[in-house]
């Protein structure tokens, strides 16, 4: 079968499509998914253009990608699945550490050892092939009715780790959210927004994309105020006017003449400073949720007297949050389907880019217009 792999050259990783032997079932608990489509995002975007895969112990070469939408086409007796439906896959792999006590109880997305492996990131094939075997424990079916957006299932599961997250948080004290602040308008900033739209949430989302991009423009069809962090008049910049400068992206002083006053902030640009800079924006017992990465070794000024007063004499709270659970892949199908209902047709919007396989290899991440999704086979 054909597959992306990324795979160990003379001096460096490559990625490639390759031929691989076909998988089978081996288990009573297995379930042999034909792949429809796979998602991509930042973190493949790491894998292809930076080499950032970690292959499995002593193995030559992985396959990719890990937002898997497919077709169930054979099971085990004891997988619980039939041909024909319709399914993702949960991405991460527990350590199987005795002393990783998340890992012991199916919580591997706390994982505290370090050594899980996640499917097509770090030390397990990923999804990008035609054919998959999982085990059932870790395949989540999908309905029928999702097949349009399957393949945002996954991302999703992210946004409803974090939200269900900020609930536990928010037991602490009554409270009724009205505002939500997101920083970045990439595929995972998108379906933050739009989750906070159908939550009924005023919502503001603070972005380089520009105004005139496709993922301001998905912002604003789902309600949302998009604002545009490149071209801010004169009177709302920073300290610096220069969006990408650390010492301020000029957010607190727009967010200040603008009156934007989030209860929470769901910071995915990746930008760090953004997320400490937004703190301050915060409503008292507000929570910030750190969902966007950055790699490398960024250094910004911070003013820590006036954020330790801002978390302490405000209640404030600062979450970060990674990959997600059986469960949030299913609060996820379920939000998929009211986000349909209230915004038809928005969803399948945030697929701008379809790829074939032979595509990957050669990929410029940067021309993609909002996300791109692999079609590995049709359906019938
Ligand atoms: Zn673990």
């Amino acid at each position: 079968m054909k597959a992306v792999v990324i795979q160990n050259g003379a001096d460096r990783q490559f990625v490639a499509v390759a031929d691989l032997p076909e998988p089978t079932l081996a288990a009573p608990d297995d379930v042999l998914i034909r792949v429809l489509s796979v998602g991509l995002d930042g973190t493949d975007r790491e894998i292809v253009r930076d080499r950032y895969g970690v292959l499995p112990d002593g193995a030559e070469r992985m396959v990719i990608g890990h937002e898997l939408f497919g077709v169930v086409e054979r099971a085990g007796e004891a997988a619980g699945f039939s041909p024909g439906e319709l399914v993702t896959a949960l991405v991460r792999r527990p350590c199987g550490s005795d002393s990783c006590v998340p890992c012991g109880s199916g919580q591997q997305d706390y994982c505290v050892s370090g050594a899980y492996t996640e499917r097509g990131i770090r030390g397990a094939d990923g999804f990008l092939c035609e054919y998959v075997v999982e085990k059932a424990r870790y395949v989540v079916p999908v309905p029928e009715a999702c097949a349009s957006y399957g393949v945002l299932v996954e991302p999703q599961s992210i946004v409803e780790k974090v939200w269900n997250e900020i609930g536990h948080i928010q037991k602490r004290v009554r409270w009724e959210p009205k505002t939500a602040l997101v920083t970045g308008s990439g595929p995972l900033g998108i379906l933050a927004a739009v989750t906070c739209r159908s939550l009924g949430l005023e919502t503001h989302v603070w972005s380089m994309s520009g105004r005139a991009s496709a993922n301001a423009d998905l912002v604003r069809r789902c309600g949302a105020h998009y604002h545009d962090a490149v071209d801010r008049k004169p009177a709302d910049a920073g300290s610096s006017g220069r969006p990408n400068d650390p010492s301020g992206s000029g957010l607190d002083e727009y967010a200040a003449v603008h009156r934007i006053e989030p209860d929470v902030i769901w910071e995915c640009s990746g930008h760090p400073p953004l997320a400490f800079e937004s703190m301050k924006l915060l409503r008292p017992n507000g929570v910030l949720a750190i969902l966007g990465v950055t790699s490398g070794n960024g250094r910004a000024e911070i003013p820590i007297a006036a954020l330790n007063q801002e978390i302490v004499l405000k209640n404030k709270c600062i979450v970060g949050s990674v990959n997600a659970s059986r469960a949030d892949f299913e609060t996820g199908i379920r939000r998929l389907q009211e986000i349909e209902r209230q915004f038809p047709g928005l969803l399948a919007g945030i697929v701008t880019d379809r790829l074939a396989m032979e595509q990957v290899p050669d990929l410029d991440f940067s021309a993609i217009a909002v996300k791109a999704v692999v079609d590995v086979a049709a359906r019938a």
